[in-house]
């Protein structure tokens, strides 16, 4: 069994022990030492970095009773030096101390108990048992940033599960061994294997960052310390940019905001109804333009060709759908845009098949496209061909007229 120096200190750093067995971790060499203070993965808390030797602990777990460090090389039996990386040791003493905090604040404020802990890369979460609103949640962040600011003493102590259960600490049944615990003193008492600070002031400062329903309860995002940090910088450059670009002070901002999209869906209305008007317009032009030029008024089906530059193929779908329900029509639409779009159809009870006039059309400008019955779209990479297949298309319903 590998010795855990990390359980007796959180802020050793260095340590001399000996490479034991060398064995393989999902096709990486991996170690078992003697002593470590490499702390593995387990319970909510992410592995320690660093470097045995020369080499990179790329990951630390645990399996069997032993600590295995898994290495970006191979190392030999015999002694080595173990360097923990410091920077995320802290990071990590800081969030998992802010959780139990954060945690405990949660049972004094709305009697809420966490059932799930996860430290992650950029924020870490807790999952609490019930639903929490938002002032619990404010009053739960006061209370846990005013124990951080307090510098409680925080401390381990390993005990037998009676005298932890008699300590009040619920100690799950069928656990035999001693149990380590970790306290803030006088505001928390919780059996942990993680790494702690000396205070409670090493957290700094706790920020809930989001809070969302969650199986029943609330899962609770928060940062401490220097991540915390690093949230609220990231969030003011965030801040900045939305002042600047709607020109509203940080106060403003929201309703600003607000008002935007509010102006914005009135806008998008009005849009709509002028576009649906425009249509109808351009559907009566075009009719009376075919009519002038392919048949006299009120006689044979109009065949009415027309391409636009920049309309979406859902505009032309509107204007195709207009002008067969006003007048009896084959409607040959096209745009030119980025793509070539087309859209076909006719009045119900006219022969042709639009389907296939439309594929071999898309044909001609290099792409694909399908339909139904009475109406057919579809679009090809070479909208300069557009007027081509137009024409194409006009000359094989007249054919057939
Ligand atoms: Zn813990």
């Amino acid at each position: 069994m590998t010795e855990r120096l990390h359980l007796r200190d959180s802020y050793l750093l260095e340590f001399d022990a000996r490479v034991l067995a060398c064995r393989a971790h999902g096709g990486s060499p991996a170690v078992v030492l003697d002593r470590t203070a490499f702390y593995p993965e387990s319970g909510g808390q992410p592995w320690d970095t660093g470097t045995l030797g020369e080499a990179s602990v790329v990951a630390v777990v645990e399996q069997d009773g032993n600590v295995l460090h898994v290495l970006d090389r191979p190392l030999a039996e015999g002694p080595v030096r173990g360097r923990v990386d410091g920077a995320r040791r802290r990071a990590h003493r800081q969030q998992h101390h802010g959780q139990h905090l954060l945690s405990q604040a949660f049972v004094e404020v709305a009697a809420a108990r966490t059932v799930g802990f996860h430290l992650g890369a950029e924020t870490t979460t807790i999952d609490l048992d019930r639903t929490v609103n938002a002032e619990q949640i404010d009053a739960a962040e006061a209370r846990a940033n005013e124990v951080a600011w307090e510098a409680r003493p925080v401390s381990v102590k390993v005990v037998s599960v009676d005298e932890a259960r008699g300590l009040g600490v619920a100690v799950p049944e069928g656990v035999d061994e001693d149990v380590r615990l970790v306290e803030a003193e006088g505001f928390d008492l919780q059996p942990c294997g993680g790494t702690h600070p000396r205070t409670t002031a090493e957290v700094g400062v706790v920020v809930v960052t989001a809070a969302e329903r969650y199986k029943g309860g609330t899962r609770v995002s928060f940062v401490c310390g220097h991540r915390a940090l690093h949230a609220v910088t990231r969030r003011r450059h965030v801040l900045d940019r939305l002042t600047s670009v709607l020109s509203s002070p940080l106060e403003g901002l929201a309703d600003v905001a607000q008002k935007t999209r509010d102006d914005l869906s009135a806008s998008e209305r009005r849009a709509r109804g002028l576009l649906e008007r425009a249509l109808e317009g351009e559907a009566r032009r075009l009719l009376d333009l075919a009519r002038g030029t392919t048949a006299p008024r009120g006689a044979e089906p109009s065949i009415v060709v027309a391409a636009y530059d920049g309309w979406s193929a859902n505009e032309l779908r509107v204007l195709a759908q207009r002008l067969v329900a006003l007048s009896p029509c084959v409607a040959l639409l096209g745009s030119r845009a980025e793509k070539a779009h087309l859209v076909f159809a006719q009045t119900e009870g006219l022969p042709h098949d639009v389907p296939a006039l439309l594929r071999e059309a898309v044909g001609h400008l290099g792409g694909r496209g399908g339909g139904r019955g009475d109406l057919a779209q579809g679009g090809g990479d070479r909208p300069e061909l557009l007027d081509e297949a137009l024409e194409r298309a006009a000359d094989a319903v007249r054919a057939r007229s």
